[in-house]
């Protein structure tokens, strides 16, 4: 069969369960046949064999049964990297890239900062802010050791030697060390959340954090005073209705200068403090 008949065919039976399914049919093809889309585009005539539509199909099946693109291409794009991920890893999310944005803001170029990331899954927040500041020492830490593996294939392939991953839960593999920054993007979603139905294929142990969705938020903020320098600098992502319940875990002596960050969209995304030394 004809590409571009492939194509026509394919849209209207995803439809229904996407609102990007023109660009999902592209993604899923160029996959398949291992081809830009640029070429798909530009090559309507190229004929399909029906293995590769058979392989096609099946891909194309998993995306109606509702699984994230990412997830059938293995792949994501953050940061302008290639970022391998599955199912033990959160997808990272294109308002995710604030957090990378405010830390290099506070990282001087060429300084030997100390900087954690703290549940890194894939690594896309830590590889991101090591491959901008090559003189940076990062550590990136994860209770899961499936993600963590997932997160040093991203290393590699980034080529990054600055940064180093550690399985373990938040702060513990860290102990007795200290950082200039750290960044988080915990689990935040309230158990009840009925945004739950729609992320049926990611980790839930990455989503899911008590019934406020702020257990983990306040497990980083007491524990990352002992893990800070004066003056260090703590940024943790958060849900779009929480920034004034994130103030006021972070509103006690040790921490100085909150401020709350919006996200592309204008949602509160990313609170950011200063520990005290207190
Ligand atoms: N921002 C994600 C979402 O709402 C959740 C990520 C998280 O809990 N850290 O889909």
């Amino acid at each position: 069969m004809r590409l571009d008949n492939v194509i026509k065919n394919a849209v209207p039976r995803l439809l229904g369960c996407s609102d990007s399914a023109l660009l999902d049919v592209e993604i899923l093809l160029s996959e398949t046949i291992n081809v830009s889309r640029a070429y798909l585009i530009a090559h309507p005539e190229f004929e399909l064999d029906k293995i590769t539509i058979k392989s096609f199909e099946k891909k194309l099946q998993r995306r109606l049964n509702g699984e994230p693109i990412s997830y059938i291409t293995g792949t994501r794009e953050f940061w302008s990297h290639n970022f391998f991920v599955n199912n033990t890893t959160l997808i990272p999310r294109p308002e995710t890239e604030l957090l990378v944005e405010l830390a290099l803001q506070k990282i001087p170029f060429n300084s030997d900062w100390n900087i954690l990331d703290l549940g890194t899954g894939s690594g896309a927040i830590g590889i991101s802010i090591a491959s901008e500041r090559l003189t940076c020492n990062v550590t990136a830490t994860d209770i899961c050791p499936d993600a963590l593996k997932i997160a040093k294939k991203n290393g590699e392939l980034a080529n990054l030697t600055n940064i180093e991953f550690i399985v373990g839960s938040w702060s513990m593999p860290v102990k007795n060390r200290s950082f200039n920054l750290i960044v988080s993007n915990p689990p935040y979603i309230s158990e009840d959340d009925v945004a739950l139905k729609n992320l049926q294929y990611e980790p839930k142990k990455a989503l899911i954090s008590g019934v406020d969705g702020l257990d983990d938020i306040r497990i980083l903020v007491r524990d990352c005073s002992d893990l800070l320098i004066q003056n260090g600098w703590l940024m943790v992502e958060h849900g779009a209705n929480q920034e004034e319940s994130v103030k006021n875990i972070f509103t006690n002596e040790s921490w100085k200068d909150i401020c709350c960050h919006n996200d592309l969209t204008g949602y509160p995304r990313v609170t950011v403090a200063r520990y005290s030394g207190k």
